[in-house]
């Protein structure tokens, strides 16, 4: 037999069977409560006491709650731990209510819907990002509510997956809703666990089509919307999802961008992670990143539009021209630069205070910390009329200063509000005539108190008589015991406690009802003042945002100067001749972090002329990796406008940089070193063009020597015949030095090293010409190999190099230890002795197996 609960669990299993997917908190008086499940889930998750409730039929149910006040911090540790939150209120006044209040979900928070400040990071946007596929597009959607911004993507073609993951990887969403199932697509969902393991997956059931549509077309103008049909739905399933769980206004999300791979510096997910641009390899964090370096931004509006640019870097000169104008002319206004970093400085984020306006979270801070931020407005204009560049210009006419908004709250709100909208304190003496009366009553109801406790004292005689208030009773008067008997007969009595007796008089419950009922009329007044001014505001929100995106721009600008007079960064110049021309180049963040020891600057020349590949030879811990990274990162650097570590720089914008570094971490996936290896260069010489940025490190190692060294020469060829892309290329096979004897496009580099008896010292300088020893048996003594497996290789190596040169010199040395005569010295002399040549010659496919046996037979006679 089905168990029957209370009415009241009743209507929670009611609510709970439409919200399974998330955690039901349910409001009883002051309390969120969580039952059955999740309240177990929730008291092992938030650390909270599982209690029980009597459920009905007299059995128990599991139970836990939380002070509603409290809620948002729990919620915020529940969403961080990727749970989902529905709200249910109650919403009748439980007064009016007829039997069991009525309750209903009035918002559902999720990782990518969350808006309270505790769980938004502040430098960073909190995405929810959705994918649609529809016929061969994969589209992606994606909006930060936090801010109001939304951005589309369409992907497709054969590596539309890999596009997909690289934006995501970009985005690094909270949450991502599909469409569908996610099973559909193995590769992105994989991709998410390995790469963006925080984001939340949470499926959607297709709701009707047509709906979807309109959603779309209510909510943007036509001339916003996507062309293509799929990114049109995928855009009006993203604002179903936001109904469904925000279920207010959504008027802040106003700003639908497409993301296109044209307009921007492709940098793929490998390309991000490995040349560590705003999340570092070890933690993730921001340590030892690009963005760490170059982030003096004052406001978290623009910490995050830094992070933006850095992601997206720019193709156009004229963009990037712009940007290198702003910061050059602030270069030169030493003070105005200053002035204007100390007023941004007192801005606080006001792009997430519009949206809590819009989606009523906003308190009287919230308002009072827009005031403040509006209020330094007007001077940052007139600063900004000293400026020259057309983009600091621009910046300054757009700013607006919103002076109504800003005066309307100076005057209502007090300076320190509290934290609660509902228990009043907020609103400004003088603001509101019948607030300041109720005021003045209840201020006066002091006096009045101690006045007829003084009156009262005297009529009756009692000296210890006082009169007093609590929450049960209201005011009385309180007299001890000993006193009773001199109490008048117009006193009721109320309350006895251990040594007194507490009475009531008429007069006093008519104060009372005028005192507290003053207070609730405060208390209204204040909120309904409140809410108007925020309605206000609300009216306002697409132009401050508008102000705010401006803002942050000029953060950006100011930001990348500070870097540039601090670190000595230079302006690159700019060609269209697709050259790469860097003097005196460093590393942006190992310059930061070498302690003490001097960065050792080197030149890079590419161009499609004499230089298109640098094969770059040199021992380990010499420093190629570190100058090859360096490069890119100039380029990304370069290409966002900002200034670079150079003496002197031109550069073409490029297409896309591609990076291909060691892949030991891919280990995790299951996947073999060599196969990512190999999937990461497919992708490469697909998607590069004339005008991207290869950078190459030890392609082939996964594999066998002569695999890999066939490998590695036959990408460097392909990509000279037919991508023409600018190249580095890092290898351990000195072997591929040859190739620069057949091309005149193609470099040796090496890093000079110098031999100090048996020791090396790294100089870290690139040099022309390539390594001819690869002093991997020093690196070995560096790191602390025993000295007895060192001396070994040593003697192993020198009689593989004097192996090598007998053959090359054609005389065969006697008397040498046969021990150390490897099969490498066998394949050299095969090779040496013109066998190989003739073997070679030999067509095998139209040989009979007796031709075969004496074509065998010939050789053996020669070798
Ligand atoms: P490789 O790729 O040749 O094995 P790395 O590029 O990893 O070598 O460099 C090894 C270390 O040498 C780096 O960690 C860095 O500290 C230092 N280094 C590299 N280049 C320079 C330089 N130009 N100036 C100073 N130190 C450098």
């Amino acid at each position: 037999m089905a168990i029957s609960y209370t009415p009241m669990l009743e209507q929670y299993r009611e609510v709970k069977s439409r919200h399974s997917g998330e955690i039901l908190f349910f409001r009883l008086g002051d309390f969120y409560e969580m039952f059955f499940e999740d309240a177990e889930t929730a008291s092992r998750e938030l650390e909270i006491t599982l209690t029980s409730r009597e459920g009905g039929q007299n059995k128990r149910v599991p139970m836990c709650g939380v002070p509603y006040h409290a809620a948002d911090n729990y919620i915020a540790k529940l969403i961080s731990k990727g749970y989902k939150v529905a709200i249910c209120e109650q919403v009748e006044d439980p007064k009016q209510a007829k039997g069991i209040v009525r309750r209903e979900v009035v918002k559902i928070i999720t990782p990518g819907t969350v808006l309270a400040e505790a769980s938004l990071p502040d430098k960073a946007n909190n995405y929810l990002a959705l994918l649609y596929e529809e016929a061969d597009e994969l589209c992606l959607t994606a909006t930060d509510i936090s801010t109001g911004e939304c951005l589309w993507a369409i992907f497709a073609g054969s590596f539309r997956t890999t596009a997909v993951c690289d934006q995501l990887y970009r985005l690094l969403p909270a949450e991502l809703v599909v469409v569908g199932k996610i099973e559909s697509f193995p590769a992105i969902n994989g991709f998410l666990g390995q790469r963006v393991p925080a984001c939340a997956v949470t499926t959607l059931a297709m709701p009707d089509s047509l709906l979807v549509n309109e959603l779309s077309r209510q909510h943007f103008a036509d001339e916003e919307l996507p062309g293509s049909s799929g990114a049109q739905a995928a855009v009006g399933y993203l604002l179903y999802y936001l109904h469904h769980t925000l279920k207010s206004d959504l008027s802040h999300v106003n700003k639908l961008t497409r993301v296109d791979a044209q307009d921007y510096l492709v940098l793929d997910a490998s390309t991000l992670r490995n040349l560590e641009i705003t999340r570092n390899m070890r933690d993730g964090g921001r340590k030892g990143t690009l963005l760490a370096v170059l982030d003096f931004t004052k406001t978290a509006m623009g910490g995050r539009l830094l992070k933006k640019w850095l992601e997206f870097p720019l193709l156009s000169p004229v963009g990037i021209f712009k940007r290198q104008d702003a910061i050059a002319d602030l270069s030169d206004k030493g003070a105005t630069r200053e002035t204007l970093g100390e007023l941004l400085g007192e801005i606080y984020d006001f792009e997430r205070i519009l949206t809590r306006v819009e989606v009523g979270s906003a308190n009287a801070r919230d308002l009072s910390a827009l005031k403040t931020s509006l209020s330094v407005l007007p001077e940052i204009k007139v600063k900004l009329q000293d400026c020259q560049a057309a983009l600091l210009t621009g910046i300054g006419q757009a700013i607006k200063t919103h002076i109504d908004v800003t005066q309307m709250i100076a005057a209502a709100i007090v300076d320190n509000p509290p934290f609660s909208i509902r228990e009043g304190g907020i609103i400004r003496a003088g603001y509101d005539l019948e607030l300041d009366e109720l005021r003045s009553i209840a201020r006066d109801s002091k006096e009045w108190i101690q006045e007829l406790e003084l009156r009262e004292r005297e009529a009756t005689g009692i000296r210890s008589l006082k009169i007093g208030y609590n929450k049960v009773f209201g005011y009385y008067i309180e007299v001890t015991h000993a006193n009773a008997g001199a109490v008048p007969p117009t006193y009721i009595r109320k309350q006895t406690l251990v040594n007194a007796e507490r009475y009531i008089t008429p007069e006093l419950k008519e104060f009372e009802t005028k005192v507290l009922g003053a207070q609730e009329k405060i208390v209204n007044i204040e909120y309904q003042l409140f809410t108007t001014i925020k309605d206000y505001i609300k009216e306002r929100i697409c132009e401050i945002q508008q102000t705010a995106r401006q803002i942050a721009q000029l953060d950006v600008l100011i930001s990348l100067n500070e870097a540039a007079v601090r670190f000595n960064y230079v302006r690159p110049g700019l060609n269209q001749s697709r050259e790469l021309i860097i003097k005196d180049g460093r590393h942006p963040v190992v310059e930061r972090l070498l302690a003490g020891e001097m960065f050792v600057p080197n030149d890079t020349g590419l161009n499609h002329h004499d230089c298109e590949i640098m094969i770059i030879t040199g021992p380990n811990m010499a420093g190629k990796s570190t100058y090859m990274r360096q490069v890119a990162l100039l380029v990304i650097m370069a290409q966002i406008g900002s200034f670079i570590p150079v003496r002197e720089a031109s550069i073409c914008p490029v297409d896309r940089i591609f990076t291909r570094v060691g892949a030991s971490d891919d280990l995790a996936t299951g996947q073999s070193t060599f196969m990512v290896e190999m999937t990461e260069t497919a992708q490469i010489i697909k998607f590069a063009t004339a005008n991207s940025l290869l950078i190459l490190d030890e392609i082939g190692r996964g594999t066998s020597t002569f695999d890999g060294m066939s490998i590695a020469r036959a990408v460097v060829e392909y990509i000279k015949d037919k991508v023409k892309a600018k190249t580095m290329f890092a290898t351990h096979y000195h072997e591929l030095t040859e190739l620069a004897e057949y091309s005149k496009v193609i470099k040796n580099y090496s890093v000079a090293v110098k031999e100090r008896g048996n020791d090396i010292v790294f100089l870290r300088r690139i040099i022309p010409g390539g390594a001819d020893k690869s002093y991997g048996v020093h690196v070995a003594q560096l790191a602390g190999l025993p000295k007895r497996i060192i001396e070994r290789a040593q003697q192993i190596l020198q009689d593989l190099e004097q192996c090598k040169a007998d053959v090359n010199s054609e005389a065969p040395a006697a008397g040498k230890e046969e021990s150390a005569k490897p099969v490498a010295a066998a394949t050299m002399s095969l090779f040496g002795s013109g066998v190989a040549d003739e073997l070679l010659a030999v067509d095998v496919m139209t040989l009979t197996p007796l031709e075969a046996l004496n074509v065998l037979y010939q050789l053996q006679n020669k070798a």
